[in-house]
């Protein structure tokens, strides 16, 4: 116990005496390079393997700042074939026949320093995700450490300014319903920034009648947008009839109410009726009146008069005139032996005539004393009396 003891001191007084790392040679290391480089150069750094006990293949990620490096371009080193390195990728080696020993550069690393990189060391390294992924030919897992280097950038950081940002560039473009992006640029130090551009919202035509309306129902519009071919709609206000002037169908009276009706311009099917209130009760007001029948000689007229207020008519009977006659005329002399004839002729009317017997003349007797004679005379005048009695008195009318 005592003597394992020495030999321990006697080692850490051996390192802190000659300043060689005794106990580092045996741990087997991925190291990456470091170097020195200005902003906007291009660099290159290599991963070496220090103690290498025996590989046979590794798969090792590669581990940097972007904001810093630009990664770009990956190389071999100087072990035998199988590689397959990709930037962006993890690094791949192979080689499965034998273990390969000894240190070498495993593979080297192209970077381009960012114009805009702080200066300082950026740290490159290399790791493995799991112990599987670094073993020799027996698939014995090698504990190999990974010590990191990097860029050191040399130079002060850039001043901090006011970005001179440049019109920008569409990089996404809007539609009607999705916002795109615009992204500018500093001119000065080449760091960008997005603004949004508002979605642009439809863009809808002057809209199409879809649906005609009607007197009593709703049409429809439809409007489509001219930029993503969406439709919507809206409703047409119902027309509304188009009502022509009213009719009386009935006239009322003071009695019964009338009635009137009104057609639809529109469609002359759509029809409407209204009662028409009757008439108020008042005391008829007739006018002078007219005749509406002459009256003639015979036979009576009409005269009409006719309400002012409600319309209503009453008639009054006109009397016949009544013939007027003329100048009776003697158309034919009475004789002793023959009676005579006259006749007159209404003045309204020369179809209505009358006429009159004139009776026969009376012949003249001279006076005697006789009584013979006497007696001769008085049978005369009977005689006469007798004719007169007999024929009468004839009349005709018309
Ligand atoms: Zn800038
Ligand atoms: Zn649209
Ligand atoms: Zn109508
Ligand atoms: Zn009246
Ligand atoms: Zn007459």
């Amino acid at each position: 116990m005592k003597k394992i003891f020495a030999i321990i001191l006697a080692v850490v007084m051996l390192v802190s005496t000659s300043g060689v790392v005794l106990a580092a040679e045996s741990n087997p290391e991925f190291r990456v390079s470091t170097e020195e480089a200005e902003p906007g150069d291009s660099v290159e750094l290599t991963v070496s393997m220090v103690n290498n006990p025996g590989i046979a293949a590794f798969l090792l990620n590669v581990n940097y700042d972007s904001n810093v490096l630009e990664w770009t371009g990956i190389t071999k080193g100087s072990l035998p074939e199988t590689y397959n390195l990709e930037v962006n990728t993890p690094a791949q080696w192979y080689n499965y026949t034998t273990d390969f020993t000894g240190d070498a550069v495993i593979f080297s690393l192209q970077f381009k320093v960012k114009a805009n990189a702080p200066a300082g060391l950026s740290e490159v390294s290399v790791s493995y995700d799991k112990p599987g992924n670094v073993v020799n030919n027996a698939y014995k897992k090698l504990p190999f450490e990974c010590v990191a280097g990097g860029v050191n950038v040399k130079g002060t950081a850039p001043e901090p300014h006011t970005h001179k940002w440049n019109d920008g560039v569409v990089t996404k473009q809007p539609t009607c319903t999705e916002k795109g992006i615009k992204t500018f640029t500093c001119t000065d130090c080449g760091e960008t920034k997005t603004e949004d551009i508002p979605a642009t919202g439809h863009n809808w035509n002057d809209g199409v009648v879809t649906k005609k309306p009607t007197c009593t129902e709703k049409g429809i519009k439809t409007f489509t947008c001219t930029n993503c071919g969406e439709t919507k709609t809206e409703d047409i206000k119902a027309t509304g009839h188009n009502w022509g002037e009213w009719v009386t169908v009935k006239e009322p009276t003071t009695e019964e109410e009338g009635l009137k009706e009104r057609v639809c311009l529109n469609d002359p099917t759509h029809k409407e009726t209204e009662k028409i209130d009757k008439l108020p009760p008042h005391t008829h007001k007739w006018n002078d009146g007219v005749v509406t029948k002459e009256p003639t000689c015979t036979e009576k007229g009409i005269k009409t008069f006719t309400c002012t207020i409600c319309g209503e008519t009453k008639t009054e009977d006109i009397p016949a005139t009544g013939h007027t006659w003329g100048e009776w005329k003697v158309v034919e002399e009475a004789t002793e032996e023959k009676e005579g004839k006259k006749v007159r002729v209404c003045k309204n009317d020369p179809e209505h005539t009358e006429e009159e017997v004139i009776p026969k003349v009376t012949p003249e007797v001279p006076p005697t004393g006789d009584s013979s004679n006497m007696g001769l005379w008085a049978v005369m005048m009977l005689a006469a009396a007798a004719a007169l009695a007999f024929l009468g008195f004839k009349r005709r009318r018309v």
